[in-house]
Formats: structure tokens, C-alpha cells, sequence
């Protein structure tokens, strides 16, 4: 599954560690680049003998950039990294903030903010964000279902309209592991994987739209290669949405001619660059024009998400990835920038933006893209991306001593297995 030649990355002269150099994130001149990978090099070899390779532990965002065209040896080092974090998880377990944001592994943002228990307060979200909820826990056998993907659960709001009423949804109960696999956490990748399988199958399911797309990734890159019945029809739900436009199912009624854009790239869409314009031709469908980043497509930078896999720290995140992703936005002079079909991006970006008053003071609008699509058919979307921000921050901060309070790492405990009640 993740393959590194060592050797050959170790025998290959005159890269000048290309892929560290071209990193959206740690962007080390060639040399210093060339000393971190082989950095990287000993520590997989030696493990605890040899000392950390400081940048990538502390800025990695697992991005998936490196892994598409950055090595002059068409070596994957995206793969060398995961096996490095999956190596220290084993050494060290994993500390308390790291734990906020593993869907599947509570206590964590999920139960903060929505409760334990299924009868929990939802206090934080409004009524019809928490039938919502309320309605996704509640499963029925169904051929095809929409997976919103479990950051689409800290911000229901963009998911519950009328746009996507006709599907039949599932929620966190259906987690594809993508953050276990960015953060090398295999075995419970694995457990999660094998669960979410059966529990497709036990619905019937022979169809997943995905509305995020780290699912739709996981599900079509990783899956095949070790579950043996992953036997599903796998769509985007925004080549969905893309075909809808162009049989007039769903119609323009506001062209968003005054609006300049810039698209943030989601991490998991380098994956599958044909996407790259797709985002772009919805977003040209509304109107708006795009303006783009510096670092585009398979040079975003990511959303910060992934850098908490790495460094455990939010302040680290905030400052290496968060607020260089915010800046470049702006420099482009958009009106807003448009994050494209991931699920995380927007809570992630929210939350990150409200630990300081200069990064609020400084934020710009953001919106899913299918919110450009709903201001396009003329509804006005909730875009209340800062405000849950700030919630988040909140429950943050309150609980942070009972993530850390042991002040140690842990080893996550087994994940459990979800057993629907049909
Ligand atoms: S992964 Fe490729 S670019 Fe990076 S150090 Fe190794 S050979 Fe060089
Ligand atoms: S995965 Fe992304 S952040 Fe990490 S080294 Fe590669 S390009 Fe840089």
C-alpha cells in the first residue's frame, strides 16, 4: 500500500530533494531539503537512534502533493512520511490534541459539540441542524446513499437543503478513515475500513455519492486494494450536481457576475486531478470569476487539517499552513474563496481562523462550492462557516485538559464496531 524505495531514494543524485524544495508547506532551499529527506531516510532505517526529521514532523500537512510529480525518480515520499508517523505512532501513541479531530475515536470535536448520547442536547446547533442529525442516526435500507463525510457533521447547515433532499444520507457512522491514513494510524484505518463495508452491505447500498472528497478517494484508491468485497458503485456527488446543471435539472436563476473567486484545492482532489475543472466549470457555470492562487491544484496548500497530523500542535498549523493558505487567498484580491468538495475544509478553516483576533479581523468569506451553487439557483446559503468557527474554538479550549489532562500519549483504543439498528 505505501510504497518508498529507500535505496533509491538514497542512490538518486542531482534531486536536491525536489520534493521537500517543491512543497507547498516546507519548501526547504535544495540543499536543506536533500539533508531533511535523508533525515527521513535514517530515522525509517534506525527508528528511535536516529533523531527526528524535524521539518516534516513538525509542518507535514499529508497533502498528497509529493506524492503526484515532485521526484525526479517518480518516488512517492508522501508514502516514506506516513510510514514515519505510523513508526513514532507505535513508539510514542498519540497526544491528547491530536485525538480532537479522529472522527471515530471519542471523545472528540463530534461529541463536544453534538453530544455523547443519542438522546444528547445538540446545544450549540439550531433545530434544523439537529433533526438533521437526529435523522442520519437513524438509517434505513437503502440502494444508494449519500455519504456527507464526518466534517460535514461539525456544519450540517451546508448539507441540509433542499438541493440534496432526495438522497438518503449517512453521516459519521459510514467515516471512510481518511484521517487515520493521513495521520498513519493503519490498524485503525484498517478496523474502519472493514466496518463501514459491512455496514453498506448490511443496508443494501450498491451505490455511495460522496459528497467529500477524501470518501470518494479512500473509497476508489485505497479500499480495492485490501477489502475484498468493496463491490460498490462509487460517485462524486459534484459530478453529480455537474450533470444535474447540464440537463437543466438544476437551473441558474442569478448569474454571480460580480463576484471574483479564488478556489481552494482540497488535499484528497490531488488524487484525481481531472476534478481540478471541474470545481472550475461549476464555478464558471454561476458566473463568478476565478482568480487563482499562487499555489494551485496539485501545489495547494492545504486547508491545515492534515498539518495536525503531524505537528499535534494548532498553533503550529495556524501559523505554517492555515494562515499562508489565508494570505495567498487574499493576495489574489477575491471576494471570496471557494473551498472545493471536501467536507473538512470548511470547519477546519473556521475553527483555525478564530484562534486569533488578527486572523478573524483578517478572514475572507468562504464558501463550499455548493453554496455557489445555491446562491446561483437563488437561495441564500446559511454560510455560518466563522460563527461554528468560533463554537469549535470554544469547546476547544474548555476541554483541552481532558484531551491532555494525563499529560501524556496514548495509544487510541480499539475503534468500535458500529452496529446499525434497522
Ligand atoms: S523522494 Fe525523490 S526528490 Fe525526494 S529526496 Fe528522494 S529522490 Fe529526491
Ligand atoms: S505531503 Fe504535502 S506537506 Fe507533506 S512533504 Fe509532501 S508536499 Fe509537503
Amino acid at each position: 500500500m505505501l510504497e518508498f524505495d529507500l535505496d533509491k531514494c538514497e542512490e538518486y543524485g542531482g534531486c536536491g530533494g525536489a520534493c521537500l524544495n517543491r512543497c507547498p508547506v516546507i519548501h526547504l532551499k535544495p540543499n536543506y531539503a536533500r539533508v531533511e529527506m535523508n533525515s527521513a531516510l535514517d530515522k525509517m532505517r534506525k527508528g528511535a537512534k536516529s533523531p527526528d526529521p524535524s521539518n516534516i514532523f513538525i509542518k507535514c500537512a499529508a497533502c498528497f502533493s509529493c506524492n503526484q510529480d515532485y521526484c525526479p525518480a517518480e518516488l512517492k515520499p508522501m508514502n516514506l512520511i506516513l510510514k514515519l508517523f505510523a513508526q513514532r505512532y507505535e513508539k510514542q501513541g498519540l497526544p491528547g490534541q491530536g485525538r480532537f479531530f479522529l472522527p471515530r475515536s471519542e471523545p472528540n470535536f463530534w461529541t463536544l459539540l453534538q453530544g455523547q448520547k443519542e438522546d444528547a442536547i445538540y446545544q450549540y446547533l439550531s433545530l434544523d441542524e439537529r433533526k438533521f442529525l437526529k435523522d442520519l442516526r437513524k438509517p434505513r435500507k437503502t440502494s444508494e446513499i449519500l455519504l456527507i463525510g464526518c466534517g460535514a457533521e461539525l456544519t450540517p447547515y451546508i448539507f441540509n437543503i433542499n438541493l440534496l433532499n432526495e438522497y438518503t444520507k449517512g453521516g459519521r457512522e459510514f467515516c471512510c478513515g481518511a484521517r487515520y491514513y493521513q495521520m498513519g494510524l493503519f490498524d485503525h484505518f484498517t478496523q474502519i475500513a472493514k466496518n463501514t463495508t459491512d455496514l453498506l452491505h448490511s443496508l443494501g447500498v450498491k451505490k455511495i455519492v460522496c459528497a467529500c472528497i477524501g470518501c470518494y478517494s479512500i473509497f476508489t484508491k485505497f479500499y480495492p486494494e485490501f477489502i475484498k468485497k468493496f463491490d460498490f458503485e462509487v460517485v462524486y456527488l459534484l459530478d453529480e450536481l455537474q450533470e444535474k446543471i447540464k440537463k437543466g435539472k438544476i437551473q441558474q436563476t442569478r448569474s454571480l457576475e460580480g463576484m471574483t473567486v479564488t478556489i481552494h484545492d482540497p488535499c484528497f482532489l490531488k488524487l484525481h486531478p481531472e476534478k481540478f475543472d471541474l470545481i472550475r466549470e461549476i464555478i464558471n457555470w454561476t458566473g463568478a470569476t476565478i482568480v487563482e492562487m499562487e499555489h494551485n491544484k496539485n501545489d495547494s496548500i492545504c486547508c491545515g487539517l492534515g498539518g495536525i497530523g503531524s505537528s499535534f500542535d494548532i498553533s503550529t498549523v495556524q501559523n505554517q499552513v492555515m494562515r499562508r493558505k489565508m494570505a495567498e487567498a487574499r493576495k489574489t484580491g477575491a471576494n471570496a474563496m471557494v473551498l472545493g468538495g471536501c467536507s473538512s475544509c470548511a470547519p477546519t478553516l473556521g475553527f483555525l481562523t478564530n484562534l486569533s483576533k488578527k486572523d478573524f479581523e483578517a478572514r475572507m468569506d468562504i464558501f463550499h462550492v455548493i453554496e455557489m451553487i445555491q446562491k446561483a439557483t437563488g437561495v441564500v446559503p446559511a454560510n455560518i462557516h466563522y460563527e461554528r468557527g468560533k463554537i469549535l474554538r470554544q469547546l476547544f479550549f474548555e476541554q483541552l485538559s481532558t484531551f491532555t489532562g494525563k499529560g501524556k500519549n496514548r495509544k487510541l483504543e480499539k475503534t468500535p464496531k458500529i452496529k446499525l439498528k434497522l
